[in-house]
C-alpha cells in the first residue's frame, strides 16, 4: 500500500528552518498520524508524501505558498491593553480574535506597551521555508467514519 487519497499515514518527522534550527519534531510528541488528502497537513508535504511506501524517507523543502502562507502585515495590529482579558500579560500568549472579514484566528501577543499591545495573527511559521525530513512508519486504509469526519480516529480523542 502506498500513500494515497484516504490513507491513514503515520510518520516520524523533523521540521527545520532555513538556519537548520529544529522547529518541530515527532521525537518530542510521538509519531504523527494524519488522513491523506484532507488538508490535515500542509499541502507541500502532502504532495511530497503521495505515492510513498512504509519505510521510505522523504526530504523535502516546502515554500510558504505550500506551507503556512506568506506573512501578512495586515494581520499585525495594535489594540488598547484593556481589550485583552484581565491578568498578567506575557509575550507569546495566544488569544482568539476575529479579523475584519469575520474570520476566526489565533493571534500571538508580540509586544506589550503601556497603553497598547500588538497582536500578530500570522501563523508562527508563515513566510518560512519548511525543511522536512520524514520517515513513513505505517499506512492503513481509513474507516468510513474517519473519511466522513476528515480526520484520524486514533482512540485518544474524538470530535
Ligand atoms: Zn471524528
Amino acid at each position: 500500500m502506498t500513500v494515497d487519497q484516504d490513507a491513514v499515514v503515520t510518520i516520524a518527522y523533523t521540521l527545520k528552518g532555513d538556519g537548520g534550527e529544529v522547529l518541530d519534531s515527532s521525537e518530542n510528541h510521538g509519531d504523527l498520524s494524519y488522513l491523506h488528502g484532507h488538508q490535515n497537513i500542509v499541502p507541500g508535504l502532502e504532495k511530497a508524501l503521495a505515492g510513498k511506501a512504509v519505510g521510505d524517507q522523504v526530504d523535502t523543502t516546502v515554500s510558504p505558498d505550500e506551507g503556512y502562507g506568506e506573512r501578512r502585515d495586515d494581520l499585525v495590529f495594535s489594540v488598547p491593553r484593556d481589550r485583552l482579558p484581565d491578568g498578567e500579560l506575557e509575550l507569546g500568549m495566544q488569544f482568539r480574535a476575529q479579523s475584519q472579514d469575520g474570520q476566526e484566528l489565533v493571534v500571538n501577543l508580540i509586544e506589550i506597551g503601556d497603553e497598547e499591545v500588538t497582536l500578530d495573527g500570522n501563523h508562527p511559521l508563515a513566510g518560512q521555508d519548511l525543511h522536512f525530513a520524514v520517515t513513513i512508519r505505517d499506512i492503513r486504509e481509513a474507516t468510513e467514519e474517519e473519511i466522513s469526519h476528515g480526520h484520524v480516529h486514533d482512540g485518544s480523542h474524538h470530535h
